[in-house]
């Protein structure tokens, strides 16, 4: 464990079941699990990107807070939490999901590796994952440039 917590955030997704009960319930089992100070963005309703025709639409939220534990653990807790709401631990890629759990930042780290990239490498051209965030973290900034999440996501709607 590392002394310092340090500022996460990860997105919610969700498009099988009762998308908003999970992704309330992950919320709340982040923070048993020792996600601090956790902050949940509204729900927001997005028509599917990159899937198959027909697939549901997605409800997505972000969730900010503070963590002690290494990256890997948090990709741990995310993915035992994806199985606890149903999805298989082996999936396709943009299949419909019961949960959906991505780290998004934590905290300056920039990180390459075959199981986890950090910043998170498509969030900052998914308004599904900006907007929610935006809400909750408008001025933390991704490390490699710098630059605040209100800003990233104006440019993107412009
Ligand atoms: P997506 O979220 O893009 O639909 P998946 O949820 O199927 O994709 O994720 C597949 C893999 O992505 C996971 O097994 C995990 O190892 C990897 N991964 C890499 N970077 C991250 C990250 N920042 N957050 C969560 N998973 C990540
Ligand atoms: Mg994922």
């Amino acid at each position: 464990m590392q002394d310092n917590p340090i500022k996460i955030a990860i997105s919610l997704g969700a498009n099988l079941g009762n998308a908003a009960e999970t992704i309330r319930e992950a919320a709340a089992r982040l923070e048993s699990s020792g996600v601090r100070h956790c902050r949940l963005s509204s729900l927001i309703r997005t028509a599917p990107v990159d899937c198959a025709p027909g697939t549901p639409d997605f409800l997505n939220a972000a969730l900010t807070g503070e963590w002690s534990g290494s990256p890997e653990d948090l990709l741990r807790l995310c993915q035992d939490l994806e199985v606890a709401a149903g999805r298989p631990r082996q999936h396709g890629i943009n299949q419909s999901r019961p949960l959906d759990l991505d780290i998004i930042l934590f905290g300056g780290t920039v990180l390459r590796t075959p199981e986890l990239t950090i910043p998170h490498p498509r969030a900052r051209r998914r308004r599904f994952v900006l907007e929610p965030l935006a809400e909750i973290a408008p001025d933390w900034c991704f490390p490699e440039d710098g630059m605040p999440i209100k800003r990233i996501l104006k440019d993107l709607k412009g």
